[in-house]
């Protein structure tokens, strides 16, 4: 009998989700959707995986109740959907789990208050992941519950590429570089020898250029050095991120603007990268679209940065075999793939315009030194796998 595994991804305002039926090892996805406007006009939606409208329901916010109320009409309506079948875990986008946990594992109320430390350094994400851990504990009691990390992957980054160049105090006490979108870049290297065996054992980079951007250097699969660090906010600029900046500039705004910390981080993470650049949007197909000379310039920005960032991984790596792109702008963007790819020409990238056109996977000539490719990433499928593989003891 086949068996159903909920997967969630819980963020301030929405909760989205992705169903997969497990048959043994085997994983079919089987519909996915969304809660969202938690706080404000919660709206339920889901589809099957043909894209048939399954739910579209609203219901009035009561404050105090987002995160279990969405969970409420979310269960209520599996029980229904499910029509029998059980739900074998849920699962969970866990955005950091600290030096602690470099595996996934099953989530209890003892690790849960563990993970509320790591609040401070991800409070855009972790207090709402949390939040949708609590939940579920209290809407689906007795349903085991699987927690993933996007720092996990990321442990085996070697100690000189964690640290920051502060007194060793501040490095013990978990001030280090942790790296993010680890379950992208996992499951990018598990499929790395399906689509690319050539550069598989290898030195290469992956750019995950979603909403949220950062670079991962892989050597045999493993990652070696991320352009992210102890937050989300460090590396590539992204939609509203700032990226790298001299940490200069923080205590100019501090000392000089009289900024306060809480008005640090909304200009840091909510209104820099592209948008802050661009003075348009932080959605690049926006951006792409507009004929404003700013527009032209944060995408310049965007790109000269990634060919910075790779210049530095491939020195981490000693070398490059091969680039990845994925995520939303890296797999459906050929202009700025052929930007980065014309930049990365000094690493022996020789882009092949019509492969890269029509989307890859390969996207550069025969004879390219190395070469570039183009691989969609699928986290929510790495979180099912690993829930499979924990509750399966694979
Ligand atoms: P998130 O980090 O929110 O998961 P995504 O991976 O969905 O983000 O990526 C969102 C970004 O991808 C947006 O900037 C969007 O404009 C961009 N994008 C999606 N499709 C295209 C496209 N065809 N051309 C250029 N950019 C695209």
């Amino acid at each position: 009998m086949s068996q159903a595994l909920l997967i969630l991804n819980a963020g301030s305002s929405s909760i989205k989700f992705e169903i997969f039926d497990s048959d043994g090892m085997q994983l079919a996805r089987r519909a996915e959707g969304q809660v969202a406007g938690i706080g404000t006009a919660p709206h339920f939606t889901a589809q099957d995986a043909g894209g048939t409208q399954l739910i579209d329901t609203r219901w009035e916010y009561t404050p105090g109740s987002g995160h279990t109320t969405a969970l409420q009409q979310l269960s209520a309506w599996l029980d229904t959907y499910l029509a029998g079948d059980p739900l074998l875990a849920v699962g969970h986008r866990v955005v950091h789990g600290g030096p602690q946990y470099s595996a996934p594992l099953r989530l209890t109320p003892q690790v849960l208050a563990e993970l509320e430390q790591y609040i401070p350094l991800a409070p855009l994400h972790q207090p709402h992941n949390l939040a949708g851990i609590r939940a579920v504990f209290e809407t689906l009691p007795g349903v085991p519950q699987v927690g993933c990390f996007d720092t996990a992957f990321h442990r085996s980054i070697p100690p000189v590429a964690e640290q920051f160049a502060l007194p060793h105090e501040y490095y013990a006490a978990g001030l280090r570089r942790y790296g993010f979108h680890g379950l992208s870049y996992e499951y990018i290297a598990q499929k790395l020898p399906e689509v690319a065996p050539e550069i598989a054992g290898g030195r290469v980079v992956v750019a995950h250029l979603g909403n949220g951007a950062s670079m991962c250097a892989l050597h045999d699969r493993r990652s070696v050095a991320s352009t992210m660090g102890l937050t989300a906010l460090d590396g590539l600029p992204m939609g509203t991120r700032c990226g790298a900046i001299d940490p200069g500039v923080l205590l100019y705004l501090q000392q000089q603007r009289g900024m306060s910390a809480e008005q640090l981080e909304d200009l840091l993470y909510k209104r820099s990268g592209l948008l802050g650049l661009s003075g348009i949007s932080n959605d690049m197909r926006t951006l792409q679209q507009s004929d404003d000379p700013r527009a032209a310039q944060a995408i310049d920005y965007f790109v000269y940065r990634i060919g910075r960032e790779l210049g530095s991984l491939a020195a981490a790596l000693g070398g490059l075999d091969g680039l990845v792109f994925t995520a939303g702008i890296g797999e459906n963007s050929a202009a700025i793939r052929a930007a980065v790819c014309r930049q990365a020409a000094w690493l022996g990238i020789e882009l092949d315009a019509v492969a890269n056109q029509q989307g890859g996977p390969r996207i550069t000539t025969a004879a390219s030194r190395a070469s570039a490719w183009v691989i969609p990433t699928d986290e929510e499928l790495m979180i099912a796998r690993h829930v499979l593989n924990l509750l399966r003891g694979v």
